[in-house]
């Protein structure tokens, strides 16, 4: 007999996948809006926790949203709603749907947001950038991941790079002599400017990350980089949904669950179109 899960059911999934305690210590993750005792029959993955996302959840009658990024990482006394994160929470509780986040947890883990933006890429081999330990399972966890790709130029990599991260008005911006040999490639989903320094001293010829800063970043490629592929921190982060999405299939199917689980292509990034500038130097 088919059965459900409850909100509880996945927080519980979710943890086991995801600890709670390998998060940073700054960092807030687990449910953050929502009654653990519901039934979920329809699951809805997103990066952010923005009004859109939560149009898309009552639109598509999800009943519960499981984000990569918290809603608050600091604490609140007011929920009004003419604030937009107050206006987010009262929709999702009159809507009944559960909000659960898994950041820096799910950061740093197996099967985690780097794994899964270093698998897209196609690094072999692939360890974390910043090592933290091991999971349960014997896997190495930690912060970005590191590995090898088959030899080719910064400007073929920078091509495969662009053609399989998701589609965003960001695109992927190059730093470096795209005639170079490219073979160890580090990455890290989202802000990436705290590793500059690690990933030259792993000796990675390229470094794919988001966020970084006009200064850090020709400081670091003056300096003998390596060279950089900056996406948007939405598509570097993305990656991970369809991996999360497959892993809770799977483990529906195992436990006999019947559940949808739907992945959010909306791109939540900040931007909404690129122009390449073309004015004159004066
Ligand atoms: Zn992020």
């Amino acid at each position: 007999m088919e059965t459900t899960w409850t909100v509880e059911d996945i927080a519980t999934l979710m943890d086991a996948w995801y600890p709670p305690a390998t998060a940073e210590t700054w960092d807030r993750v687990g449910l953050i809006v929502g009654n653990r005792a519901r039934r979920v029959c329809r699951i809805l993955l997103a990066v952010d926790p923005v009004a859109a996302t939560v149009s898309q959840a009552l639109d598509s009658g999800a009943d519960m949203v499981l984000t990569h990024h918290p809603l608050y990482l600091r604490g609140t006394s007011f929920l009004p709603e003419d604030d937009p994160k107050g206006a987010l929470v009262a929709r999702l509780i009159r809507g009944d749907i559960a909000l659960f986040n898994a950041h820096t947890n799910a950061d740093i883990a197996h099967r985690g947001v780097a794994h899964a933006l270093a698998d897209l890429v196609g690094i072999q081999d692939q360890v974390p950038l910043e090592p933290v330990g091991e999971d349960r399972q014997g896997h190495p966890v930690g912060l970005g991941r590191v590995g090898s790709v088959e030899a080719c130029t910064l400007g073929e990599f920078a091509g495969r790079v662009a053609a399989v991260l998701p589609a965003s008005p960001h695109g992927l911006l190059v730093g470096g002599d795209e005639d170079a040999l490219v073979r160890t490639v580090a990455v890290s989903g989202g802000a990436g400017d705290h590793f500059l320094a690690r990933a030259r001293e792993v000796g990675a010829d390229v470094f794919l990350t988001a966020d970084l800063r006009h200064h850090p970043a020709s400081e670091h490629l003056e300096g003998g980089g390596p060279a950089l592929l900056a996406g948007s921190h939405w598509a570097t982060e993305w990656p991970w949904l369809p991996v999360l999405a497959r892993r809770l299939r799977e483990a529906a199917r195992a436990a006999g669950v019947s559940v949808d689980v739907e992945v959010s292509t909306m791109v939540t990034e900040p931007w909404t179109s690129h122009r390449p500038t073309t004015g004159g130097h004066r």
